[in-house]
């Protein structure tokens, strides 16, 4: 692995002496092809021994002032301080493929390594070590991606590689918030729990709502990271209120996240600990388009289900989220869609069809959750129905979790005093 903090080290000692000396720093991300697979074949102590000659190789090549790291069992990060222009980083370039040209020796077989590089300069390209470093592995992605032998690292030009940048970064640095809106118990006038939706403050865009990052997000591989922020800090948040019992955190799901295994595992060591019961979690989820794997979903839903958890099927009656879908998967709670609720005081075929979606809902034994309960009258009329929870701009807004914590968590308890109707 990457000896992280040597390399920024080494970088960070460079970046304040070069302040003055002027010149580019690069960082170079180095695979060598065919040191993995030499640890593969014949063993690990022969893949080591196949990386030490590398490095020599690579010492060899360079000028005493560059600094070698090894990064893994065929990775390396070399540090080349003082460069005058881009075209110095080629030369190293050109100088490292001339060293592989010969097989490495002194190995009980000759060994024919290959290597890639993708580069990143300061300070064209970044400024921090952390940045710099994964720009040039970005850059020997792109590299191996197109055959390359060495490839510069690319300024993101396109939007989505702009925000792709931005939001991974922020992800990573934890500089999302959660933001909790308070799901109400109808039958019995309190609070019920709350949802966690998630905002992010682009240094570029300001307030971001998820509809505009989580879709992004999904069309990425960046869904993993944000579900597992969610998670993380939504629980972070429910351990401050463990003396508030009965409160219960929904989290959204994007069905995606199934698709590589381990998420249901790290919730459930999440919640123990933060001394959490996986009862105080509902884990909502959406079918969209993009899903194929139905089966993984149901099958990680069970294991939620099993150990204690909550399943709601969210956004019920958009047309994703169908009858197909409530047959397959073991949800104990049905979210109604707002598109449904907005209407319901207005239009009686929508109240008729609300009223159905709710007895069918209690006859497979879920509870029903409305959304988008925007007045008193729709909250009334749910009331009447049968309907379980709601949640809606007329009950609470969202609202930074810390406040929600704060409210809920302080002297007097919380919920009478978090609104029912303001
Ligand atoms: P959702 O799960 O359907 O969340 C409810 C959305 O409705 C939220 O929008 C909420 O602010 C909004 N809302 C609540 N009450 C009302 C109301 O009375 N009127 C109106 N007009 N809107 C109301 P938000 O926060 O913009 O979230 C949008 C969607 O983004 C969410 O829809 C959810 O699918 C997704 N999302 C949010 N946070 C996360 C997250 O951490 N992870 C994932 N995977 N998805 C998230
Ligand atoms: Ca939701
Ligand atoms: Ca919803």
């Amino acid at each position: 692995m990457l000896n992280r903090a040597d390399i920024f080290e080494a970088i960070e000692g460079q970046l304040t002496r070069s302040a003055a000396s002027a010149g580019h720093l690069a960082v170079m991300m180095l695979r060598v092809e065919g040191l993995r697979e030499a640890s593969l074949r014949f063993g690990y102590a022969i893949g080591e021994q196949a990386h030490l000659r590398a490095r020599e190789r690579i010492c060899a090549a360079l000028r005493p002032i560059d600094r070698v790291f090894s990064a893994g069992d065929d990775r390396f990060a070399v540090v080349l301080p003082g460069l005058h222009s881009h075209n110095h980083v080629l030369l190293a370039a050109m100088r490292l493929l001339q060293a592989f040209e010969r097989p490495l020796h002194d190995l009980p077989c000759p060994l024919q390594g290959r290597p890639e590089m993708g580069v990143a300069l300061h300070p064209d390209h970044a400024d921090t070590p952390d940045l710099l470093c994964r720009r040039a592995d970005m850059a020997l992605a792109a590299a191996h991606a197109r055959g390359e032998s060495c490839l510069l690292h690319e300024p993101c030009e396109t939007h989505d590689e702009i925000v792709y940048e931005e939001l991974r970064e922020a992800i990573e640095a934890n500089r999302l918030s959660a933001y909790f809106q308070p799901v109400w118990n109808l039958q019995r006038n309190t609070i019920a729990g709350v949802e966690s939706l998630a905002r992010w403050t682009s240094p570029r865009q300001g307030l971001v709502s998820p509809a505009s990052f989580v879709g992004f997000a999904e069309r990425s591989d960046l869904i993993q990271a944000l579900t597992r922020w969610s998670i993380g800090t939504t629980l972070r948040h429910a351990a401050m209120l463990r003396d508030a019992p009965g409160l219960t955190f929904a989290i959204n799901f994007s069905p995606r996240v199934f698709a590589r295994p381990g998420l249901v595992e790290q919730l459930m060591d999440l919640l123990e600990i933060w001394g959490l019961p996986p009862s105080v979690v509902v884990a909502e989820i959406t079918e969209t388009a993009l899903v194929n794997d139905l089966d993984a979903i149901a099958h990680a839903m069970r294991r939620m289900r099993d150990r204690g958890a909550r399943i709601a099927i969210d956004d019920f009656g958009t047309g994703y989220a169908s009858i197909a879908y409530l047959r397959r998967f073991p949800a104990s709670e049905l979210k109604i869609d707002r598109s449904l609720v907005c209407d319901l005081t207005c239009d009686p075929r929508t109240a008729k069809l609300v009223q159905s979606i709710i007895q069918m809902a209690h006859h497979m034994d879920m509870a029903t959750v409305a959304e988008g309960v925007e007045d008193q009258a729709t909250q009334d009329l749910l009331t009447a129905m049968g309907c379980d929870y709601a949640q809606g701009y007329h009950l609470g807004r969202p609202e930074p979790a810390g406040d929600f914590v704060a409210r809920y968590a302080g002297p007097t308890g919380g919920e009478s005093r978090v609104s029912g109707s303001s």
